[in-house]
């Protein structure tokens, strides 16, 4: 079961990168960005197709060479999703690319400094349509600002950056704009947004920068994004991972559906964590029935449970689930029993009742079942191990006597 987000939106201008809305009330997006050198066209053509079926809605490229800027020009008609184009410290890097058609700019303001270049770029995208995102970075900060606020990076510093490059913008009339204010502290970013969120309607972007390898990576960008999107703060998001960038777009994507923030596009693997009642090696049941269902549309909470004592109950909720006993496999649908399989065939039978409610509904599913039979069967090795495992099966009891024992001879 999805539950809905309750979390109160931060009203904000909507612009469109390509065509992605970005803010306004539009979805949550999440976007990555390739690792691959922007002038390999196949090779960064196959890393976007692989992060748009990982859930990414945007991709950004590094766009600074200008065999960079000749590869987007053949990568942008190609790619499955908007290409934003990364620009550091030249600004010509960024006119290019707007020739080659990218659908939005990603300017750093502590990189591409003199006014006047920095009004070019704005005046040009003003003439195109084309959005940027100010993408101010903790680490990057212009030198100026960085004296100003003690020598230190503080959220007033990046807020201000930010504010600077909009009041450029605004002397040639330009304001598709989307702002990050990103920094690798936690508490940093959360402060730096919502100060930004104060001042300002533009959407915003949000980030941990060089949040670094998973898993700590992945729970630092999470504790900073969500915070955000709880408050209502924030219209699409990034993780930046020291990991394959797949890895980044499905962060985003788990983190948006977890919050009820997007709709579910592939399963929802739920197991639970095993313990002296499993009947199987849930972790690796686990991992092959995600394998199994990898980034196949599937919409569904799919439960991997260790034993039928407990299982189906604590599952109930799950569209679809399998738990262990005695060798067998039961599979329940919406809390129902429905089917046994041999414990080998636990993965597959997974898969293809899952397709089998994709494609037909809960209710032609459960119609297809001998579920009076599946509930015996599941009922009757419940009770088997009930028996002979007892009610405490993870022999707490004992081991609080052994306890008390060491503790008091
Ligand atoms: S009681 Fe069963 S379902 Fe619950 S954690 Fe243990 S093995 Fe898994």
């Amino acid at each position: 079961m999805q539950i809905q987000a309750t979390f109160p939106r931060r009203p904000t201008r909507q612009v469109t990168v390509g065509d992605v809305a970005v803010g306004g009330g539009a979805p949550i997006t999440v976007q990555s960005m390739t690792t691959t050198k922007t002038a390999d066209v196949e090779g960064t053509l196959a890393q976007i197709y692989a992060l748009a079926a990982a859930g990414a809605d945007i991709v950004r490229c590094t766009c600074n060479e200008i065999e960079a800027a000749e590869g987007l020009a053949e990568i942008v008609p190609r790619s499955p999703v908007p290409i934003v184009a990364d620009i550091h410290h030249q600004y010509r890097m960024a006119l290019a690319a707007l020739e080659a058609n990218v659908a939005c700019l990603r300017l750093n303001p502590g990189n591409i400094r003199r006014p006047e270049h920095i009004k070019t770029v704005a005046a040009e995208c003003r003439d195109r349509g084309v959005p940027i995102r100010i993408g101010v970075n903790g680490g990057s900060l212009h030198p100026d600002l960085y004296a100003r606020h003690g020598g230190r990076v503080t959220a007033e510093a990046m807020v201000e950056s930010a504010l600077d490059e909009l009041a450029y913008f605004a002397e040639v009339d330009f304001d598709l704009v989307k702002i990050s204010v990103k920094a690798s502290s936690v508490p940093l970013m959360i402060d730096a947004y919502r100060q930004l969120a104060e001042v300002t309607d533009h959407p915003l972007h949000l980030g941990v920068t060089e949040a670094g390898p998973p898993p700590a990576g992945v729970v630092k960008s999470t504790a900073g994004i969500a915070t955000l999107l709880a408050e209502g703060i924030g219209d699409t998001i990034r993780y930046s991972l020291t990991a394959d960038p797949v890895t980044e777009a499905r962060a985003g994507r788990t983190l948006l559906e977890s919050l009820g923030l997007r709709e579910r596009k592939n399963v929802d693997l739920i197991a639970c964590p095993s313990c002296g009642r499993a009947e199987v090696d849930v972790f690796k049941i686990a991992e092959e029935a995600l394998e199994a269902f990898g980034e196949r549309e599937i919409p569904l909470q799919v439960a991997v449970m260790g034993c039928v004592v407990n299982g189906p109950g604590e599952a109930r909720d799950a569209d679809l689930g399998i738990a262990a006993g005695r060798g067998r496999g039961h599979l329940f649908v919406k809390g129902q029993n429905v089917a046994v399989v041999p414990e080998d065939e636990m993965v597959e039978a997974l898969v293809s009742w899952a397709e089998l409610i994709c494609a037909e509904g809960v209710e032609a599913a459960l119609a297809r079942a001998d579920v009076d039979r599946a509930s015996r069967e599941a009922e009757r090795d419940r009770t088997v191990l009930l028996n002979t495992q007892g009610d405490d099966a993870n022999e707490v009891a004992a081991r609080v006597d052994i306890v008390r024992r060491a503790a008091t001879s």
